[in-house]
């Protein structure tokens, strides 16, 4: 893509496979990027040190994204922990609710991480909001939906009285076709960038390196990624 690169975006970037991926995607696509994750008191504090980790790898491998990728944000959402109670954020096992959604879901979590994320956009003069929100796979998270994010685009633009887009670069794909995205953007080096240091597993799980990455290989989230890993490989 060379120096087409336009536009400045933030990332909504936790560490694991999909906002990698999408924070890759938003590299090749834009001349400037920074990234924004949010500690809502996670079970596992894997995944903010993982995160911080993942962005030290990426500068290291790819030389050509480290002159664009800029600052990385944490914010502190502690308060998401107390007005919620699920299994990301306590000591209970996955499981589905009669909703038929698992119990691992916050909701409206992404309405609240894109206002946050959009305020942060605003003040460092952003204008692109890059999240891995996904209806093909996902878990029946209505604020994963591509109308809620039509919707919240809608809305932040006009509250902030400033044109910002949404891009969802993984809405319409597989688990499959999220590692081709990641081999098409950085080849082996990016797709062994994600299998060594992303963190996916609900349990937070990283004593076992498997050819999918870490993770406890049972719950959920381990389950998408293997089984998309599996299909991927063998394509
Ligand atoms: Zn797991």
């Amino acid at each position: 893509m060379g120096s087409t690169q336009q536009g400045r975006a933030l990332v909504l970037f936790s560490g694991g496979q999909d906002s990698t991926t999408c924070l890759a995607w938003a590299l090749e696509r834009f001349a400037y990027v920074e990234t924004v994750g949010f500690d809502y008191g996670q079970r596992h504090r894997v995944e903010m040190t993982v995160r911080l980790e993942t962005l030290r790898e990426l500068r290291a491998t790819f030389p050509q994204w480290r002159q664009r990728l800029g600052e990385d944000h944490v914010i502190d959402l502690a308060v998401l922990g107390k007005i919620s109670d699920t299994a990301l954020t306590r000591e209970v096992s996955i499981a589905y609710e009669k909703s038929g959604l698992p119990n691992t879901f916050v909701p409206g979590r992404n309405l609240l991480f894109l206002t946050f994320a959009a305020t942060v956009a605003y003040r460092r003069g952003l204008d692109v909001l890059v999240g891995g929100m996904c209806e093909t796979d996902f878990s029946g998270y209505p604020d994963c939906r591509d109308v809620t994010m039509k919707a919240m685009q809608s809305a932040l633009s006009l509250g902030l009285d400033r044109n910002l887009k949404i891009e969802t670069p993984l809405m319409w794909i597989d688990k499959a076709d999220t590692w081709a995205l990641a081999h098409l953007l950085g080849g082996q080096s990016l797709t062994q960038l994600i299998i060594q240091h992303t963190h996916t597993c609900y349990n937070g799980v990283r004593d076992t390196l498997h050819v999918w990455g870490y993770g406890c290989g049972a719950c959920p989230a381990c389950l998408l990624r293997k089984a998309g890993f599996e299909k991927w490989a063998t394509q």
